[in-house]
């Protein structure tokens, strides 16, 4: 037997194949070198950023700025690994004001492609080229150069098959970088950015747009004139920016933006809090439009955790939650919730064009819960109170809490001149039409009734206080043992939502009090739906399961769709919602009310 010729099992790796390893970290497709070049940029105090990709990056990033520039020293050092002139002490980490600080970006990059820098500072009569193909540097040459720096990073994984075998189509890879970039923009008002891909220009912002702006360029009109700015601050913490309607929302979160101290993050916190400011708004599997600015003392947040820093660390994550949630909350209240007519005709006309039916037809279809004579228009006479029109809601005797009746909420409401005049027309017992000076407004009364009584409730839980109405003669409500276990378990919990419910034998629940404020309460109804509520989520508890029961209770205890109503429970129902901030969503993310305004009449009518 012969030995295989002695090597020893341990060696050093070579500072080429370290950086290879590192350069996963750091760079892994096309995109992470595209941000960690503008970044760099970013950092040099560039004003203007002008980047060219080909094939979605994969064959050429090319980032020129008009930035600090670098001398001999710095270009020699730039493709060094943990190089940087951002960070000299442990210390420095702590009030980190840079994009970049750990110096291994470019050495990561230049392991993995062919690179090359081209760089002068502005007070040096020339400037400095030099070379980085798979880790393998250049010497530096002198080189006539404009001030500023310009960075090509080509072949990206040209020595790594592995990693090249798993980058995507093209269009995927430019997606990311387009996606990557649009971030910087938003996030850098000042800075100018200009983008081609493949000869063609792809994004194209000066420097004197701000944020709205820059939205108009990358997203369109339509979008940007309807954000409304947030502006909030809790101590030295600021948060700015802009907040879109709930109808904005779409299916995936790349319109979904935050920025902390200038850098593009895409922390689970913020995600968080941005989801919770539109709870209600929009349908929990829809993503809100923002683009939200957090500034804040460095000291407070670590944006150190990960080498591609889209995540970050909180000092006060709780109190920073909070802060968030009700400051969109309350500028996402002032979006117009209104759906536009121009929409809706939208929606018809591509029906028409699939089904090639009347554009009405389809776009009034009425939903399955509408009763029988879906167009016919019912003209009401005037009267007095909300149970002469609604006998079964006069023979409930908790009515006499009821939400609508004028004498107990008269106080609330402030006369409103706009909708005394305006006559008001319910069509198929479902949807209130509304004269406007410029169009007409159509409102679904379920779902407007619905989001006035949970929002009342909300109030009343905020405050700690739900007011009980105790029933005379307890409800009783069949159910299966287990059921009746699991209620009884929560019983505590369901009472601080002002519901009272008790076991009562084996297989009976018996209702002792609802929340005074529904007019209507269906206690068998509203019993069935929690439990139904618990055992689809077991962990359901504390706040979320309290909103979640009075949603139940507000939606059961409303106007459904084809109760009667009279012209003035139409109006104290319209009044009552314009007092609400929140009146423009039904509580599930439904629309409220659609809006016709002159522009989407003329345009149905063809004149113009
Ligand atoms: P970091 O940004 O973390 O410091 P990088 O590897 O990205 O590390 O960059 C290394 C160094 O190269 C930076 O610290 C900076 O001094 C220099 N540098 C990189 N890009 C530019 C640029 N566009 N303009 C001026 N200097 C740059
Ligand atoms: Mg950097």
């Amino acid at each position: 037997m012969t030995n295989p010729p002695h090597r020893p099992r341990i060696a050093l790796l070579s500072e080429r194949v370290k950086n290879q390893i590192a350069a996963g970290e750091v760079v892994e497709r096309p995109a992470s070198v595209v941000k960690e070049l503008v970044e760099n940029a970013l950092d040099a105090g560039a004003r203007s950023i002008e980047v060219d990709l080909e094939e979605g990056g994969v064959r050429l990033v090319r980032v020129v700025d008009d930035g600090g520039g670098m001398d001999r020293a710095d270009v020699e050092l730039a493709f060094v690994a943990h190089a940087t002139s951002k960070l000299h002490e442990v210390e420095d980490l702590d009030h980190i004001a840079s994009l970049g600080f750990r110096g291994e970006a470019l050495a990561s990059i230049g392991a993995v492609a062919r690179c090359s820098i081209l760089s002068r500072r502005s007070e040096d009569a020339t400037g400095w080229r030099i070379e980085c193909e798979g880790g393998a540097l250049s010497v530096a040459l002198e080189a006539g150069a404009p001030g500023g720096t310009r960075i090509e990073v080509r072949d990206l994984f040209y020595n790594v098959p592995a990693r090249r075998r798993f980058l995507k189509q093209t269009a995927t890879e430019f997606g990311r970088c387009l996606d990557v970039l649009q971030r910087l923009c938003l996030a850098h008002e000042g800075v100018a950015f200009r983008v081609t891909h493949d000869g063609k220009r792809a994004l194209d912002v000066e420097a004197s747009m701000d944020l709205r702006a820059r939205v108009r360029r990358l997203f369109g009109a339509d979008l940007a004139t309807e954000l409304v700015e947030v502006r909030a601050a809790d101590g030295a913490t600021r948060l700015t920016g802009l907040v879109a309607p709930p109808r904005f929302a779409r299916g995936d979160a790349t319109r979904q933006m935050w920025f902390i101290n200038g850098r593009a993050v895409r922390d689970k916190v913020l995600l968080r809090a941005l989801k919770d400011g539109y709870h209600g708004f929009v349908f929990d599997h829809r993503q809100p439009v923002a683009f939200l600015a957090l500034s804040m003392d460095p000291a407070l947040v670590d944006v150190n955790v990960h080498p591609q820093k889209s995540d970050v660390r909180f000092r006060e994550e709780r109190r920073l939650f909070g802060f968030l949630v009700n400051s969109i909350r309350a500028a996402v209240s002032r979006t117009d919730m209104a759906t536009p007519g121009a929409r809706l005709l939208e929606i018809a006309s591509q029906r028409e064009q699939r089904e090639s039916v009347l554009p009405f037809r389809t776009a009034f279809v009425p939903s399955p819960r509408v009763p029988a004579e879906p167009f016919v228009v019912r003209e009401v006479a005037p009267s007095p109170g909300w149970a002469r029109a609604n006998p079964s809601a006069a023979e409930s005797p908790e009515n006499a809490a009821g939400a609508l009746d004028p004498a107990r909420r008269a106080g609330d409401i402030a006369p409103w001149a706009a909708l005394s005049g305006t006559p008001l027309v319910q069509v198929a017992r479902t949807y209130i039409l509304r004269a406007l000076e410029d169009g007409f407004e159509i409102v679904d009364q379920h779902a407007l009734h619905e989001r006035i009584t949970f929002e009342a409730l909300r109030g009343e839980l905020a405050r700690g206080e739900v007011e009980v109405q105790r029933l005379l003669v307890p409800e009783l409500v069949e159910v299966d043992r287990a059921q009746v276990t699991l209620i009884a378990s929560r019983a505590a919990e369901l009472a601080r939502a002002g519901v009272l419910i008790e076991p009562f034998g084996d297989t009976t629940l018996a209702v002792h009090g609802l929340p005074a404020r529904l007019q209507r309460p269906r206690p068998a109804l509203l019993v069935r739906d929690v439990v139904a509520l618990l055992e689809e989520d077991k962990s359901l508890a504390g706040e979320k399961l309290l909103e979640e029961v009075l949603h139940r209770a507000a939606c059961r205890a409303s106007v459904m769709a084809g109760d009667a109503l009279t012209a003035d429970e139409m109006r104290s129902l319209l009044e009552r919602g314009r007092h609400l901030e929140s009146d423009q969503t039904c509580v599930h993310g439904r629309p409220t009310r659609v809006r016709f305004a002159l522009a989407d009449l003329e345009r149905a009518f063809h004149r113009r």
